[in-house]
């Protein structure tokens, strides 16, 4: 299926998953004058997502720090100064405690994050028990522990294991220059992984590395081009940590950041393309237009693993004053269930 829109740069076609992008064509989307692009993103988002409503999404840390890996970008990684503790990964009732208190404050999905080169076989093992229990809450579930074998992709779909994060960062050509212990083949065969195991995908990337707009463009052009593409798409702001490499990098123009989303959104018009980390420096005015480019989900809750997300209270001020519901409210809405509802 194709959506069909109209732009200075003429009569133009949106492909779906089963259409390929070129590096190219995303770059002349970003090329496009602001307020045509935005133009654009909105007629691909309310054509795929007729309501005015945002799904929130809460994320925990299970285990923090202590990672061999050495993402440029991330504070948990061992060899960085950060002041960020390598920690154990976190008792089975405190994991349910804090899904608990997310469903409570409105989210429907809890995402549980650790930072591991790739999980153990002990690791799963207690992480499909906290799978199981999150998912019998009625939450969908997420995680993000590294490279899956296919039979560890296998053993967390059984477990009820609705979506895993794996995120590409960054394109192919620029990767080098944020990770050097491991390679691009192997986020993506990671998700092969988690696709052959029946497990949906969420994969993003972060902006802001220093990056340039044809290597922002080449990652949407990963991603877009995944068959099918991921269901998620957290598009996250380079939050510069003291101690880390990256720390120092001249920041992003936050309209650059709005042409990403709005890139991410006319590229994968079925996804959620959900506002990651960073948000918060950005300012309200730059959220919204973040969700008029089609961002419709976002990180909620007190912490993102280890850098601060805006508060849940803020959260819901603003999705209240620009009118957007949240997912969690239209579940409210059919089922009857808690009344304290309000979003990711
Ligand atoms: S991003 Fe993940 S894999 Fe990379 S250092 Fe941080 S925790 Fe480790």
């Amino acid at each position: 299926m194709t959506v069909s829109t109209h732009s200075p740069a003429g009569l133009h076609s949106v492909p779906t998953s089963a259409q390929t992008w070129t590096v190219a064509a995303i770059a002349a989307l970003f090329d496009l004058p602001f307020n045509d692009l935005l133009y654009r993103a909105q007629q691909v988002h309310r054509a795929h997502f007729p309501g005015a409503e945002v799904e929130l999404a809460t994320l925990l840390s299970i285990k923090t720090g202590g990672c061999p890996e050495d993402c440029g970008y991330c504070p948990q990684a061992a060899r960085y100064h950060t002041g960020v503790e390598a920690e154990k990964l976190l008792p089975l009732a405190q994991v349910v405690a804090a899904a608990q208190a997310a469903k409570h404050n409105g989210a429907t999905r809890f995402c549980m994050g650790a930072a591991w080169r790739e999980p153990k076989g002990r690791d799963i093992e207690r992480v499909q028990a906290m799978i199981s229990a999150v998912k019998a809450m009625g939450l969908e579930t997420c995680a993000t522990l590294g490279m899956l074998s296919d039979e560890q992709a296998l053993q967390l779909k059984a477990s009820g294991l609705d979506y895993y994060n794996h995120n590409l960062d960054t394109a192919p050509e620029f990767y080098g220059n944020i990770v050097t212990t491991r390679v691009y083949q192997d986020r993506l065969d990671t998700l092969g992984h988690v696709r052959r195991a029946g497990i949906k995908v969420c994969c993003g990337g972060i902006v802001g590395m220093g990056e340039s707009r044809l290597q922002r463009a080449g990652l949407i052009a990963q991603l877009a081009n995944l068959d099918p593409y991921p269901e998620s798409v957290p598009i996250n702001h380079l939050v510069q940590v003291p101690g880390t490499p990256l720390n120092g990098t001249e920041p992003l123009d936050p309209i650059e950041f709005v042409r990403t989303i709005a890139v991410a959104r006319i590229t994968m018009p079925e996804a959620r393309v959900r506002l990651s980390a960073g948000r918060r420096e950005f300012g309200e005015a730059v959220q919204v237009l973040c969700f008029l480019a089609g961002a419709n989900s976002i990180f909620y809750g007190d912490k993102l693993l280890t850098t601060c997300n805006p508060e849940a209270e803020a959260d819901r001020a603003l999705l209240a004053k620009l009118g957007l519901k949240t997912s969690a409210q239209d579940a409210a809405a059919s089922c009857g269930d808690c009344a304290a509802r309000s979003a990711d």
